[in-house]
């Protein structure tokens, strides 16, 4: 039953649901924890009623200068409230102490509605920054290796008939090249596997056409270019500069980059269908997005570091392979101040950018290498 109080009551008209007619009630508001309570006594036979805050239907509010005229308070099984004199109403509620909901404060106040906005616009923002990637590291662990075998099979038959030539070095050489490939990747260990337990089998592959590059596809598989492997040459940087690049691109493949950006895509893309829908459609984005494959900042400095960690445990300098890198951008600069005027010339830090009718070289495809070279993992993990 409700206590005397002395807050102030407003005349209503109650629909009790048991009759059609309207019995004169006076209503007030009581301040309560939680959002206040409804009141009324019945004009006629001096019956009460007391509702906590979750048993009345509030009416919404309103925009200023759009006054409904009449009011209905939805009290459940108990009928209902037709309020004549809304503002009254409103006054009466504001001096309860109800808090407004966020979702009439947004119908009601555009300062409330553009907050909102922002904190929406910013957390959709900070789901693709952070979001999303960290999901694919997550996600990434349960992508069998036959899904990445299938995508690189894919994704190298496009690169195959779109990019590159077959190599044209001599078999000897690649023969060389490999011994010490293989070396390397017996280093794999424990403390090499940033996935524990994932051990792809590691895969050499060569092709021309292209200019100095050398990238990693996912499940192991590892394209150098020709051109790279006669920078090292003419660089006199030689072999040792190419297992430093060997080692990076080995980072690339332990840590999963390549399935990683192509889960985020999934993620982004597919959402749950990943996980459910067809694998076929995924491989089918992976591989278009594999030759257009350029990694992540992040990315290049987690394969730095895992070079540097391999190249360690060879007993290999990793120093032939920053001047490989720094002499294949001092060739582009060169090139690119022949066609321009030095001072509109790119700078190496740029985002990814295709060259040569479309073909990618190192710092299309590894960004920020100049930038990186000079200081390469600065902050092992
Ligand atoms: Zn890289």
């Amino acid at each position: 039953m409700p206590t005397p109080s002395s807050a102030p009551a407003l005349a209503a008209s109650w629909f009790d649901g048991r009759s059609t007619r309207a019995r004169a009630v006076a209503v007030s508001l009581h301040p309560n924890r939680g959002g206040p309570r409804l009141q009324l006594r019945a004009l006629d036979n001096g019956q009460t009623l007391d509702l906590a805050y979750d048993q009345v239907g509030w009416p919404e509010r309103w925009s200023a200068g759009r006054v409904p005229p009449r009011l209905t308070v939805d009290l459940g099984e108990h009928g209902s409230l037709q309020i004549e004199d809304p503002l009254a109403w409103q006054a009466m509620l504001a001096g309860s102490g109800r808090r407004t909901p966020l979702a009439e404060r947004m119908q009601t106040q555009l300062k409330v509605l553009l907050a909102v906005l922002l904190v929406a616009s910013v957390g959709i923002w900070a789901f693709y920054r952070w979001g999303t990637p960290w999901a694919a590291t997550q996600i990434a662990r349960h992508v069998p290796l036959a899904w990445e075998h299938a995508l690189t099979e894919r994704a190298m038959k496009e690169i195959d008939e779109n990019y590159v030539k077959p190599s044209k070095l001599a078999p000897e050489r690649q023969a060389e090249l490999r011994t010490g490939f293989a070396q390397l990747a017996a280093l794999v260990g424990p403390e090499l596997q940033p996935y524990p337990g994932y051990a792809p089998p590691l895969k050499l592959e060569f092709r021309s056409g292209m200019p100095a590059n050398a990238f990693a596809l996912p499940g192991g598989t590892i394209v150098m270019t020709d051109a790279m492997v006669e920078k090292a040459r003419s660089s006199g940087t030689g072999e040792t500069a190419l297992l430093g690049v060997l080692a990076h691109e080995i980072g690339h493949v332990e840590h999963r980059h390549t399935t990683r950006m192509v889960v985020e895509q999934g993620v982004l893309n597919v959402g749950l269908g990943l996980a459910l829908g067809d694998v076929s459609s995924i491989i089918s984005f992976g591989s278009s997005l594999l030759t257009g494959l350029s990694y992540r900042r992040s990315h290049e400095t987690e394969a730095d570091c895992y070079a540097v960690a391999m190249m360690q445990k060879a007993g290999l300098p990793t120093k032939p392979m920053t001047d490989l890198l720094l002499s294949i951008e001092n060739d582009v600069q060169a090139k690119e101040a022949g066609n321009k005027t030095a001072a509109s010339a790119p700078s190496p830090s740029q985002r990814p950018r295709p060259r040569e009718s479309g073909a990618f070289d190192w710092f299309s495809t590894h960004p920020d290498t100049a930038a990186r070279a000079k200081n390469l993992c600065p902050h092992p993990p």
